[in-house]
């Protein structure tokens, strides 16, 4: 049977900022990053997609994998993570605010988080045409749990056809933004016809779990190579707190 896979969660790949900014820990660096990958490499790991994992998920598959999956769509993800990716032979998927593409992250702006460049249309492009997998996080980066039914929708289905019409591609794939649901989400998700949807619950993905409700692990500028290593080898995930 097919052991736990986890799933990594990034947000930026770049040099973080100033001590003391908000949100600075989830900038992780272009070196630390590329460590990390080089030490799945080295332990026979094969970093994927979601569309990729998928067969894992489902139990079709079994093997040594780990999802990869990057948060909003910065630009800093195709200029520091992409070479990465590409020289270690991974894949990865990136979620797309739809409403959002060639702007900035100002759903962030009110926290006081650094205004950082997300990908425009040709950014996509390259990422996708390299390999990589695009996937979607709503429309505008909203709480789903504060909207009613049909803005829900909106930003559910909205985002997967606009990003369809875009770049010519299914999506499959969805993540819940600040990783907030409520089971009415869950079933839009699903009926909309994504295949996953990933949260920001802590775990690795173990057989039989819910596909649209997916626990991930997040990868920080704190994260030292020794933890980084427990993420992938062990429960460490899977403990709750
Ligand atoms: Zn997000």
């Amino acid at each position: 049977m097919q052991a736990a896979i986890p799933i990594l969660m990034y947000h930026q790949i770049d040099v973080p900022p100033p001590s003391g900014t908000p949100l600075r820990g989830l900038i992780v660096s272009p070196s630390a990053f590329k460590r990390q990958m080089r030490i799945l490499r080295f332990l026979g790991y094969q970093g994927l997609s979601l569309g990729d994992l998928l067969p894992y998920l489902e139990g079709k598959k079994s093997g040594k994998v780990v999802g990869l999956t990057f948060d909003d769509g910065y630009l800093n993800n195709l200029t520091n993570a992409l070479p990465v990716l590409l020289s270690e032979g991974f894949t990865a998927t990136c979620y797309a605010v739809s409403s959002m593409i060639g702007g900035y992250n100002d759903w962030d702006a009110e926290k006081g988080i650094a205004r950082k460049e997300l990908m425009d249309v040709g950014a996509w492009r390259e990422w996708i045409h390299s390999g990589m997998e695009i996937g979607s996080h709503t429309r505008h980066h909203k709480d789903l749990t504060t909207l009613d039914s049909n803005a829900a929708i909106g930003e559910i289905s909205g985002a997967k056809n606009e990003l369809e019409d875009c770049f010519g591609v299914k999506i499959a794939h969805f993540c819940y933004p600040y990783g907030r649901y409520t089971l009415r989400d869950r079933e839009l998700v699903n009926e909309v016809g994504y295949s996953t949807a990933t949260t920001t619950h802590r775990g690795r993905v173990h057989p039989n779990m819910d596909r649209l409700l997916l626990p991930r692990a997040m990868v920080a500028q704190a994260t030292q190579p020794w933890q980084f290593l427990l993420k992938i080898l062990t429960a460490y995930e899977d403990r709750r707190r």
